[in-house]
């Protein structure tokens, strides 16, 4: 199930890499139960680590959490998770969620530029769970008000580094 109130933290990260100066973007990942695992935020500025993506950072912190529950490692997969970002995530951040094999996908708004959509959506992981190959389930744009949220931050943060001319970031409905 995909719960607001985590698209709502996510979008909180988001404004608070935008205060940072960096690309507005947050995440947040879930357990099974719906209880907070890890967050992320965009850091890739601050940093000047390019891998410094939210998606990457919180699948960081769920492998600390992994750890810390110790136990069968096999049972330090990601299919219970479900990954809540702000963004469409970007090609890197698609193969991690792969690899990571996270169960489940949602993000605040679809990326025009440079999204993984079509990579989730096409390739399996085995989910040793289910004993069989999965795909990560995703949910696009699943709050309207949040979609439009994002995309005001990323329009800010365009703006910012004068670059709204190349990248618009249409209200979600002028994109459809
Ligand atoms: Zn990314």
């Amino acid at each position: 199930m995909i719960e607001r109130r985590w698209m709502e933290r996510a979008v909180e990260l988001a404004r608070r890499s935008l205060e940072e100066g960096t690309y507005p973007v947050g995440a947040v990942l879930t357990d099974a139960e719906g209880r907070l695992v890890a967050e992320g935020r965009n850091r890739v500025l601050p940093t000047g680590d390019p891998t410094a993506h939210a998606e990457v950072e919180a699948l960081r912190g769920a492998a600390a959490w992994f750890r810390a529950q110790g136990g069968d490692r096999r049972r330090r997969r990601g299919e219970a998770l479900t990954l809540y970002t702000t963004l469409e995530p970007c090609l890197m951040c698609g193969g991690a969620i792969l690899f990571a094999q996270v169960g489940a996908v949602a993000w605040g708004s679809d990326d025009p530029y440079g999204g993984s959509h079509r990579i989730l959506q096409a390739q399996s992981h085995y989910d040793g769970h289910r004993g069989r190959w999965s795909r990560s389930r995703t949910f696009a744009e699943p709050f309207p008000d949040l979609a439009r949220e994002v995309r005001a931050l990323m329009r800010q943060w365009e703006e910012r580094r004068g670059r709204l001319e190349e990248f618009a970031w249409p209200e979600p409905e002028e994109a459809r």
